[in-house]
């Protein structure tokens, strides 16, 4: 087949103009042309009045060879790629050994997934509950019923994700084309399948709890074991800091030599342990700032104009980054069109803020996280966890500002721009449960920070009319952006000091959000089957 890309045409274009384009481009007649698939379809909105959707086509002709010999220094017409996924190894029907995935986040299903589709019967430790039963505990907690510190946003079936807006597209470099897998097991367990072909491709919250149980259906179809309520207390290494198991919360011990450990950046206590055991951990940069709120239709009109609510399009996101004078870069992460913003603490008295979305994006708010980029160097030198304890320090000030009641505190941006406490609110209202406490946001963050984002909503308006809007709303605090420690591993993916175990994922510092933790997953996944292959006597 051959691949076109950069196909343009009109938003609203009729049905045959996908064909006329290719034959167009092509220059061929209708009978050479045999058949195509949608491979990509993205769009650009920077003139909002000549909105143009951009095809990435897949293309059968008749007499291929000669045709692309003819484009052969069009850049925008190549021979499509083989993007299958093929399995790296297979295990013997007799291999006893069997790997241990920790967590199961979407790094930990995913890694978990491809040794089971290999045939390596992995075991699955996951401190959190069975999906539906954590989905109870984390409502539960959203409508004010106790927090469970095992059982909530961070923790349990599923990972930090399950309960988000299920965005699946990052920065990440793919040569192996990784995220293709990802997308077809999420579609094989219930995503829509136009994850496949949309550039900017997201799932929303309740699909993904589905599709969670699926893939966990096939990983027992398949010889694994899945264990809740498990939490891993602490390794057991030899003398040459090899694993050679491990001990659980429930009291048991099991023994075993490769550990793929996928805990994600808010196991804390498992940081602390794996530090003191002395496998090798370093600080590294992440975020921290507030969420803010607008109403959809504003983001909608400013970026679509006249065609915002059309169908295609959706509701409206955005990007934006300033960087300030005072050195420090300001930036909108993790941004949910039509969704809420959700309690995202795992620790008890501490609030943490974060953002979902359902399919549908139909909610009246838009929310992003507006952050600074903070580093060890500069913010939390010292001891490699000492980004947890100021997560922990700005966590526990919003719990205190909030009122102790899990309420989160909250600003209007245009008294957080004028330097003055908020008192009511406006048009936008939180969509954050338990509820806010209008307040003050300088005194949760360090001024720094205040300043940075002082600076930056205001040329972030430029680019988004009303994005500094009076009653537009900050809600605090977000500290949960990434990982703030790297858990160092080699080129063979293992621990630079402990063999046997496999950092992965975005608590080890490897991914940043679902579909990258997928893809990390997998590679880590490969890694480790076959040194267990290499190590079976021959
Ligand atoms: P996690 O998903 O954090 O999974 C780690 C798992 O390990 C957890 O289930 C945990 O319970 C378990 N665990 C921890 N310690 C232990 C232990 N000692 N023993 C056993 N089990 C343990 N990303 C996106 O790409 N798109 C989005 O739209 C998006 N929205 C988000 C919304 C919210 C509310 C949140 C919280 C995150 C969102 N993210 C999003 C980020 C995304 O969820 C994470 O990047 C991703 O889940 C990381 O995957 P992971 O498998 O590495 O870790």
């Amino acid at each position: 087949m051959l691949r076109l890309t950069d196909i343009k045409l009109p938003l609203d274009h009729a049905e045959h103009a996908i064909e006329d384009a290719i034959l167009s481009k092509l220059k061929i007649q209708k009978s050479q042309l045999l058949g195509f698939n949608l491979f990509k379809r993205g769009y650009d909105a920077r003139n909002n009045k000549n909105i143009h959707l951009i095809y990435t086509l897949d293309v059968e002709v008749a007499d291929q060879d000669a045709l692309f010999e003819q484009f052969s220094r069009d850049p925008h017409v190549r021979i499509t790629p083989d993007m299958t996924y093929k399995f790296v190894a297979q295990a013997p029907e007799n291999m006893t050994e069997r790997p241990v995935v920790v967590g199961l986040g979407p790094c930990g299903l995913f890694a978990a997934l491809i040794l089971a589709q290999m045939g390596f019967r992995p075991i699955v430790l996951e401190r959190g509950k069975a999906v539906r039963e954590r989905t109870k505990d984390t409502f539960g907690f959203w409508r004010k019923k106790p927090l469970n510190p095992e059982s909530n946003v961070q923790f349990g079936e599923g990972g930090a994700g399950t309960f988000s807006d299920g965005k699946l597209y990052s920065q990440v470099k793919d040569r192996n084309h990784y995220g293709r897998k990802v997308l077809h097991e999420f579609v094989a367990a219930g995503a829509p399948e136009e994850i496949m072909y949309v550039s900017k491709p997201h799932i929303g919250t309740f699909k993904l709890v589905n599709m969670v149980e699926k893939m966990r259906e096939q990983i027992i179809s398949l010889g694994g074991e899945i264990r809740f309520s498990t939490r891993v207390e602490k390794l057991d290494l030899n003398e040459h800091k090899e694993v050679q198991g491990l001990h659980l919360s429930t009291g048991d011990y099991l023994a075993c030599k490769h550990v793929i450990l996928a805990v994600g950046h808010s196991a804390r206590d498992t940081f602390k342990a794996l530090h003191e055991q002395g496998v090798y951990v370093e600080a590294k940069p992440f975020s921290v700032g507030f969420r803010i709120e607008h109403e959809q239709s504003m983001i909608d009109q400013c970026r679509f104009g006249d065609n915002a609510g059309n169908p295609i399009l959706g509701a409206a996101d955005y990007k934006l980054v300033h960087h300030c004078k005072n050195g420090r870069t300001v930036y909108s992460f993790c941004m949910c069109p039509g969704g809420t913003v959700v309690a995202a603490a795992s620790e008890p008295g501490r609030v943490v803020t974060n953002g979902m979305s359902q399919y549908s994006r139909h909610e009246r708010n838009a929310n992003s996280a507006i952050v600074v980029g903070i580093t060890p160097e500069e913010d939390y030198p010292g001891d490699p966890l000492a980004g947890i304890e100021l997560q922990r320090k700005l966590e526990e000030l919003a719990f205190s500002v909030g009122g102790e009641n899990y309420h989160a505190p909250a600003q209007l941006i245009g008294d957080f721009l004028a330097g003055k406490s908020s008192a009511d609110l406006g048009e936008v209202k939180p969509s954050y449960t338990p509820g806010v406490t209008l307040t003050d946001l300088s005194q949760v963050v360090p001024d720094y920070v205040t300043h940075a984002i002082r600076e930056a909503i205001p040329a972030f308006d430029k680019q988004i009319k009303g994005f500094a809007k009076q009653d537009g709303l900050l809600t605090g605090v977000e500290t949960r952006t990434s990982s703030p420690i790297c858990i160092k591993r080699d080129a063979d993916y293992q621990s630079i000091n402990t063999k046997g175990l496999y950092p992965a994922g975005e608590g080890a510092g490897y991914a940043g959000g679902i579909w990258s933790a997928g893809i990390d997953g997998i590679r880590v996944a490969e890694a480790l089957a076959l040194d267990m292959l290499e190590q079976l006597p021959k």
